[in-house]
């Protein structure tokens, strides 16, 4: 098990659940437009959220967020160790820094007990496409073994300072490279990983790569809090890093969907069916099963295992509670009585 550690009033590794993390596309000097994100962004399920720091202006606007946020804040900084300070001072929750990349020991030294005064966690983020020259010339390219050499020289640095809140990721664009790294991490090492596909595109390939690379390793045991990178809205990585770990079985909450992939059987518009189910149980809490079917041949049948279902017809359908059916309706009612028996659960 890895050892964990508290970001604000969330518990990340030590066995706790996976949480879930998401990072804002707005500055921190528009506290308001920031504020709107962050709400949007809890109200889906969000419980970490990131932003990054890039100036002292930044660090200012990230302090009076930290102030008003629903959620705890990481301050997300690139080499200047007084914005580490800064964000300390300001409220920070967790801070992403690595030290090799903000120079001497000194420095090091300085952000570590502004840190550890504060109870306030350090992320390393080894990066693929931000891998030190020193380890890109003995590795030839970023492997999963230079990327996990990168986060021990980092974590030494912390140590040597007597500081062990740490969190850890490797990120890459290429997921067995990402998954590599972090296998072999996990398996020198007790600090609890934030896991991370990069830079993986827009949101349908991004959620197949975040699926394979995260899901992959939650399947393994592997990971303690996770963030699904998209060139989307955050919310949508929000939406996808809660059906990642729905999928991989390790969230109970919230209703999971089952839908055939219709066939010559279906006789309604299915397709559109499960996707207007879909949305109108998005944020419902309910540790429930839902089926949507195409046949009331098939249908009732492989779905036996929900609570709830519907099974297509001749133009209209069947409503199914515990692979029984107990009502027929036209095609146009079958949503609304799906809704009002899932209201009743
Ligand atoms: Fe076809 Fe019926 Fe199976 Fe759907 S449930 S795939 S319609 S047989």
């Amino acid at each position: 098990m890895t050892r964990q550690i508290r970001v604000g009033g969330v518990l990340v590794g030590g066995g706790a659940p996976v949480s879930i993390q998401s990072m804002l596309n707005t500055r921190t000097t528009d506290v308001e437009g920031s504020l709107r994100q962050l709400r949007a962004l809890a109200a889906a399920g969000c419980q970490i959220a990131r932003l990054a720091v890039p100036d002292m202006d930044a660090a200012k606007g990230f302090a009076e967020l930290c102030t008003v946020s629903p959620l705890p804040l990481v301050a997300d900084i690139h080499f200047d160790y007084r914005l580490a300070l800064a964000a300390a001072e300001g409220g920070a929750a967790k801070i992403r820094i690595n030290p090799g990349n903000i120079g001497s020991p000194e420095r090091v030294r300085e952000v570590a007990d502004a840190c550890r005064e504060r109870r306030i966690p350090i992320r390393i983020g080894v990066n693929g496409g931000s891998l030190d020259k020193r380890l890109l010339e003995k590795y030839g390219h970023p492997t999963a073994e230079a990327l996990v050499e990168s986060a021990f020289s980092h974590l030494e640095l912390l140590e040597a300072c007597g500081f062990y809140d740490t969190c850890v990721s490797m990120k890459s664009s290429s997921v067995p490279t990402m998954m590599a790294a972090y296998r072999l991490f996990s398996e020198r090492s007790d600090y609890p990983l934030h896991l991370g596909v990069t830079e993986t595109g827009t949101e349908y390939m991004g959620t197949v790569k975040s699926a394979m690379g995260i899901g992959g390793l939650l399947c393994l045991g592997i990971g303690d809090t996770i963030r699904v990178s998209l060139t989307a809205d955050p919310v949508r990585e929000v939406y996808a890093a809660k059906a990642i770990l729905k999928a991989a079985g390790l969230r109970r909450d919230g209703v999971n969907i089952i839908a055939c992939p219709t066939c010559g059987r279906t006789r309604i518009d299915l397709i559109g069916l499960a996707s207007r189910v879909e949305d109108a149980l998005k944020d419902c809490k309910k540790p429930i099963t839902v089926a949507v079917m195409g046949c009331v041949v098939n249908g009732p049948g492989e779905a036996r295992e929900a609570d709830v279902g519907v099974a297509g017809g001749e133009d209209c359908g069947m409503l199914f509670v515990k692979g029984q059916i107990v009502k027929k309706l036209p095609y146009d009612e079958l949503l609304p009585a799906l809704l009002e028996y899932v209201d009743r659960l």
